[in-house]
């Protein structure tokens, strides 16, 4: 019989009930250090009292009044973000996946506009992940998504990773933007280099295609940047944003250039509760803490004592580990060993890490972690990969 919640999920047999910044508590009272923030998304860790306190404020004057009418905080937090980044306009979704989707009807609409209709095509590259709508799976198109949910959204041209010439093979008078990650996460922690995104930038200025970018994971401070583009010196037209902007409140966001945005007028897109008051007065909450120059300077601080001890790791354990890779607080272990083996044992060193692609364990840990639970997690790792090797 199928179980009542549809069985999409591949749990691990663990029930939190309690979280304490950089903290999980089992059901049976075990604490796990949590390297994984609920997939990047608790990027001010578990229960941090400004969260608490936006959210329970808000709660008990007003939870949802539909886009209808003028919503304070979302307008609050639209402002925010105009102002610390390459933005003109912000549109409010609740998840990445509708982000995705924004994306791909602003650009097409672009065009249509600007009187060039047949410009549809969207180049995307192979390992990315945009979430699992239909837009967001064609946009990634890897067998494993896309199986039996077919007809696809047409117009995505899908690229291998890192190959120059098939990207300027691929630029045709239908193309219309070039949308990828600055660090794929669920493909497995790889970072575009800055030079590879410059590069990116020249040629669809070039070409006059725009360049969307999927910060839904690499965004809101994960990299010690508010953005990951920031560190290339380069602007996207168009960026998708989740994950981190709610701090675990069901919120993302679609941010872009007027230019970029010119086809979307009164009517043209929408949604019932993208950027309701609750999930706005927490996001204004989160960005308040994560645009602050001495919260991203600690950020960087502590993923150099991460990134600086997990190499000193993969040393120790030849047999386990491979490689660091990754940057700032998304970080990931590509193993030898296989990355479940080493998620258990984790598991049982109570630390939460998180698998990837390409046989990597990524971690993710609250943007808020201390230089001692930085350590802490380092000994685990330690135990994980002592019982990964006695194996
Ligand atoms: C998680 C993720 C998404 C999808 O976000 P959802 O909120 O799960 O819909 C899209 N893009 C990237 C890069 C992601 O990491």
């Amino acid at each position: 019989m199928i179980p009542s919640v549809l069985p999409t999920y591949a749990r691990a047999p663990l029930t939190f009930v309690k979280g304490e910044g950089s903290w999980l508590i089992e059901a049976d009272g075990r604490r796990f250090l949590d390297l994984g923030a609920g997939i990047a998304v608790n990027a001010l860790g578990h229960a941090h009292p400004a969260l608490v306190k936006a959210l329970t404020d808000q709660a008990q004057a007003l939870w949802h009044t539909s886009n209808l009418y003028h919503i304070p905080q979302q307008q609050a937090l639209a402002d925010k973000l105009v102002e610390a980044t390459f933005a003109d306009t912000v549109f409010f979704t609740n998840s990445g996946t509708e982000s995705c989707e924004l994306a791909v009807k602003m650009t097409r609409k672009h065009f249509f506009e600007a009187g060039q209709p047949e410009r549809v095509e969207i180049i995307t590259f192979e390992g990315s992940f945009h979430g699992r709508s239909s837009a967001g799976i064609s946009a990634a198109g890897s067998e494993k998504m896309t199986k039996g949910f077919g007809p696809l959204l047409p117009g995505f041209v899908h690229l291998p990773w890192n190959d120059h010439d098939a990207l300027t093979a691929a630029i045709t008078d239908k193309t219309a933007a070039i949308l990828i990650e600055p660090v794929q996460g669920e493909g497995g922690i790889r970072p575009l280099p800055d030079q590879c995104l410059k590069g990116l930038r020249d040629l669809c200025d070039e070409h006059g295609l725009l360049l969307i970018l999927d910060e839904v994971q690499c965004g809101m401070g994960r990299t010690g940047r508010l953005f990951a583009h920031e560190w290339a010196g380069i602007e996207p037209d168009i960026m998708m944003v989740a994950k981190g902007i709610g701090g675990g409140f069901p919120l993302g966001a679609v941010l872009a250039t007027e230019h970029a945005a010119s086809g979307m007028t009164a009517g043209t897109h929408g949604s019932t509760y993208g950027g309701n008051p609750l999930g706005c007065a927490v996001g204004c909450a989160v960005m308040d803490h994560v645009a602050d120059p001495a919260f991203l300077a600690q950020v960087n601080r502590t993923a150099g004592l991460l990134r600086q001890g997990l190499e000193g790791l993969v040393a120790s354990h030849p047999e386990v580990f491979d490689s660091v890779r990754g940057t700032g607080l998304m970080l990931g272990l590509k193993c030898k060993a296989p990355n479940t083996d080493v998620l258990t044992a984790a598991y049982d060193a109570l630390l939460i890490t998180v698998p990837a692609a390409d046989n990597v364990l990524r971690l993710l840990p609250p943007l808020t972690i201390s230089e001692e639970e930085v350590a802490e997690a380092l000994k685990r790792l330690d135990t994980a990969a002592r019982q990964v090797s006695a194996a």
